[in-house]
């Protein structure tokens, strides 16, 4: 019998749910673009599992590479050790950095996971400013609706006020305004035109708090997690400005959009703005093994790593860092994406993604439809007095008519793996539609 275990075993996020009966629906195996429940139905997996299967699931040669690498060596010590896997993932990843070669984010990283990448990111950019002599440099400032994890530093810069109200955050850590206008963003395809002025919300905080306060700016160039929120035209190329102009280092937070969420390797080259510091995870294992990782510019790295002589104490590494089945999973994984080409045929289903992602308009509830590359969000109108229970109950139709997609409150999101053919999203549309039309 499916769900008989006790929800009391252990904590996950479904089991803070209670409200919502939320028992967990059981998912026992999964390839391409379809997971398998308990009770043997097929479900089409429109989120690449957390955001972080692009390459869709059950990969062999990950498997493979991992069982391989596990056998061969399956742990070295992340101080005084290293073992050659590391260097090679290293190395591919700084050939392939976000960017391109010119945009110079070519030294990595490694961490366990999007949270510890974001922690690793941040300390990277204060010790770095101490490093270059501007030691009062340590406030970081985060954006609102931006999702960075759920360690103190993600948490602290993250825009989620109901996540910042029960711990002690940061010292001194501040957000800018968001960018999300749903009344006027309305079903605006790809970017829209309005709202670059937003950024200069970053202007405001800098005469606050004074610029010789602030060490960084992190943002996700596209926020994921609290909607699918597209930045407007210009939004971003202004942020980089005004860092520039005030000295903050600017941290992309890329555990979303990198490794070809956008049709582009990272949302640096789709955008065509390069940040300081790049945050990476999910996809970059697609999604097999924990695995965090982040690029920084080699003066960055340099500084910090090398420091001043007797200048700068800067600790940092976990017990994983750089663990070798998971760079055995990351090589694999890249090697996929290359040799499939993977972000290719993401940008080349776009223009069909986008059209059929706009086919929801006007269907019950449907207040916005927003998309960018293969990610698209679709927002609901919440029920007054009962927010999320719209969007809940849609997870739920489409859970039971074989589709998984991802609620935020009453958000949809889609981000399927990129090898998603039209088929799949006609799948997709017609039991969103059916949902939609079927939910009160
Ligand atoms: N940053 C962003 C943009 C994310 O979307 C997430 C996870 N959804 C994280 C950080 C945290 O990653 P993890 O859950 O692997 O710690």
């Amino acid at each position: 019998a499916r769900n008989t275990y006790s929800l009391d075993s252990f904590w996950m996020p479904f089991t803070a749910n209670r409200q919502f009966k939320a028992a967990p629906r059981m998912l026992v195996s999964s390839a391409g673009m379809y997971y398998r429940t308990d009770d043997d139905r097929q479900i089409l997996d429109s989120t690449a599992g957390l955001w972080c299967v692009n390459a869709g699931h059950g990969r062999r040669e990950i498997a493979d590479a991992v069982g391989q690498q596990l056998a061969t060596l399956d742990y070295a010590p992340s101080f005084q050790m290293g073992h050659p896997l590391a260097f090679q993932f290293a190395e591919q990843l700084s050939i392939n950095a976000p960017g391109g070669t010119d945009a110079g984010l070519d030294r990595v990283f490694f961490a366990g996971s999007g949270s510890e990448a974001v922690d690793t990111a941040l300390k990277i950019a204060i010790a770095y400013q101490r490093a270059i002599g501007q030691g009062t440099r340590t406030r970081l400032i985060g954006r609102e609706r931006g999702y960075h994890g759920v360690g103190f530093g993600g948490l602290s810069v993250g825009g989620i006020v109901n996540n910042r109200r029960v711990f002690p955050l940061l010292p001194g850590a501040d957000h800018i305004r968001h960018t999300h206008d749903p009344d006027r963003n309305r079903y605006v395809k790809g970017q829209p035109e309005h709202g670059v002025e937003l950024a200069d919300d970053l202007e405001r905080l800098v005469a606050l708090h004074g610029a010789e306060t602030i060490a960084a700016l992190i943002v996700e160039p596209i926020a994921g997690s609290t909607g699918v929120l597209v930045p407007p035209k210009g939004y971003l190329q202004r942020l980089r400005e005004i860092c520039d102009r005030h000295g903050i280092l600017l941290i992309f937070d890329e555990v979303i959009t990198g490794f070809g969420r956008l049709g582009k390797p990272f949302a640096v080259d789709y955008f065509g703005v390069v940040p300081d510091l790049v945050t990476t995870a999910k996809g970059l294992t697609n999604g097999s093994i924990p695995m965090g990782a982040v690029f920084a510019k080699r003066k960055i790295h340099d500084a910090v790593v090398q420091g001043q002589p007797g200048q700068i104490e800067f600790f940092h590494g976990y017990t994983y860092s750089g663990h070798p089945a998971a760079c055995a999973a990351g090589l694999a994984t890249l090697s996929i994406y290359q040799k499939e080409e993977l972000f290719t045929a993401a940008a080349a289903v776009e223009d069909y993604w986008q059209e059929a992602m706009h086919s929801l308009r006007g269907l019950p509830h449907v207040v916005d439809v927003r998309n960018i590359g293969l990610i698209a969000g679709i927002e609901l109108a919440s029920i007054p007095d009962a927010p999320g229970t719209r969007g809940y109950d849609v997870f739920v139709d489409c859970f039971n008519r074989g589709l998984l997609i991802r609620v935020t409150g009453d958000i949809v999101a889609f981000s399927p793996p990129l090898m998603i053919e039209r088929s799949h999203i006609d799948d997709m549309v017609s039991i969103l539609a059916d949902a939609l039309k079927r939910v009160f």
